[in-house]
C-alpha cells in the first residue's frame, strides 16, 4: 500500500502516518520527492487499518500497489473497454437494455415478448433455455427447443440474444444459437465453466455471485480475460441479506464500484435484485443513476402464467413504461430556505 501525502502535508502529519503505518504491523518506507512526499507501507500487516488513512490529515490519497485481479483492473487499462455484442455496444455512450423472458416457454411467448421489448427501446433479448432452479422440481427449461426458439425470435426482429449456460458440455451447442453467453449467479465460480467459456469466441454477461464479494466477482472475470475472452460484461443481480421482504438486496454501490475498480462495462438486474414487479422502475433508474452500462429486465406477456420468475416479470405494458421513465429528469435538489 502507498500513502501519497498532499503537497502541503506538514512534517509532524507525515511522522503521524508513519507511526500509524508501523502500528498497523507493517514497514514504513518514506521517500521525500520535491512537491511531495510517499509513504509505502511494506511487508504484511492490517491492511484496512492503512486504507483509514485517507482521511487522516495530510493525505492525499491511499492506494494499493496491486489489485488480486490485474487483466480486469482498471490499473492496467485506465479506458472503459466497450463489449461489442453483435452491433450492439456494451459500455458505450448509451445504457443498453437486454430484456425479454425468464425461461423460453414457446415460440408465440418468445416472439410476441422480442417485438414488444424492442419496440420500446430493448437492444439484446434474453431468455433462458438451461434453468438453474433451486428445486428439482421446477421447470427446467426447454434446452435445445429453446435455443431454436431464441434464434428464430432474434432472426425475425434483429435483436442478439443471451442465453445461460450451466455446464461446460452445452457451451459449443449454445455458442451456435446465441450472441451472448450468460454465466448465472450460482455458477460465478465454476472454475471449470469459467476457463472453458475464456475459450468460447463469445461475449460473456457475468453475475455476480448471491454471496461474493465485488472482489470475487473481479476474481472470477480475471479468469475469462486471462483465459483469453476479453468480451465481458459484469451483472449485479443482488446479493443475500438478512432482509426478507426482497428476494435478493441489490448491491448498487457494487456497479458504482466495479466500474471504479475495473474498466468492464457493468449492468444491473432489477428484476432478480428485488423480486418485485413494483421496484424494477425505480431501481432501473437508481441503477442507470449510479453509472450502470445497461440493465436486464424479464418481461413476460402474461406474468401470472410465467413459469418461472412471474413475480418479478413485467407484462408489456409495464416494461414500456419502465423504459420511458430511464429517461426522465431527477428531481431537483429543494432549496432549504423557506
Ligand atoms: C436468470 O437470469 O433468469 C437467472 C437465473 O439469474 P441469476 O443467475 O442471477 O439468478
Ligand atoms: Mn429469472
Amino acid at each position: 500500500m502507498i500513502v501519497n501525502m498532499s503537497d502541503n502535508a506538514t512534517e509532524a502529519e507525515i511522522e503521524h502516518i508513519i507511526e500509524r503505518i508501523r502500528e498497523a504491523g507493517y514497514q514504513p518506507h518514506v521517500t521525500r520527492g520535491t512537491q511531495r512526499t510517499i509513504v509505502a507501507a511494506v511487508g504484511s500487516g492490517r491492511r484496512h487499518e492503512i486504507e483509514a488513512l485517507a482521511v487522516a490529515a495530510g493525505v492525499d490519497t491511499v492506494v494499493p500497489i496491486a489489485q488480486p485481479f490485474k487483466l480486469v483492473s482498471r490499473q492496467v487499462k485506465p479506458h472503459r473497454s466497450v463489449v461489442n455484442v453483435q452491433g450492439v455496444p456494451i459500455g458505450g455512450d448509451g445504457v443498453v437494455v437486454i430484456a425479454g423472458p425468464c425461461s423460453v416457454e414457446s415460440p408465440e411467448q418468445l416472439l410476441s415478448t422480442a417485438q414488444a421489448v424492442k419496440k420500446s427501446g430493448a437492444s439484446l433479448l434474453r431468455g433462458g433455455a438451461y434453468k438453474p432452479r433451486t428445486s428439482p422440481y421446477d421447470f427446467q427449461g426447454l434446452g435445445v427447443e429453446a435455443l431454436k426458439i431464441l434464434r428464430d425470435a432474434s432472426q425475425q426482429t434483429g435483436l442478439p440474444v443471451v442465453t445461460e449456460v450451466m455446464s461446460t458440455e452445452d457451451i459449443d451447442l449454445i455458442s451456435e444459437y446465441a450472441d451472448m453467453l450468460q454465466v448465472g449467479a450460482r455458477n460465478m465460480q465454476n472454475f471449470a465453466l469459467l476457463r472453458k467459456l475464456a475459450t468460447a469466441k463469445k461475449p460473456v454477461l457475468l453475475k455476480r455471485g448471491p454471496s461474493a464479494t465485488v472482489k470475487e466477482w473481479l476474481l472470477a472475470a480475471e479468469y475469462l480475460l486471462s483465459g483469453g475472452n476479453p468480451d465481458v460484461v459484469l451483472c449485479e443481480r443482488g446479493i443475500k441479506t438478512f432482509e426478507t421482504e426482497t428476494r435478493n438486496t441489490i448491491d448498487l454501490a457494487a456497479v458504482a464500484l466495479a466500474r471504479d475498480l475495473s474498466h468492464l462495462p457493468v449492468i444491473a438486474d432489477p428484476s432478480h435484485g428485488t423480486g418485485k414487479q413494483s421496484l424494477i422502475a425505480a431501481v432501473s433508474r437508481a441503477a442507470v443513476a449510479v453509472g450502470a452500462d445497461g440493465l436486464i429486465i424479464e418481461v413476460h406477456p402474461c406474468p401470472e402464467r410465467a413459469l418461472s420468475d412471474g413475480p418479478q416479470s413485467l407484462d408489456f405494458a409495464a416494461f414500456e413504461k419502465v423504459m420511458r421513465g430511464l429517461s426522465e429528469p431527477l428531481r431537483g435538489i429543494a432549496n432549504g430556505h423557506a
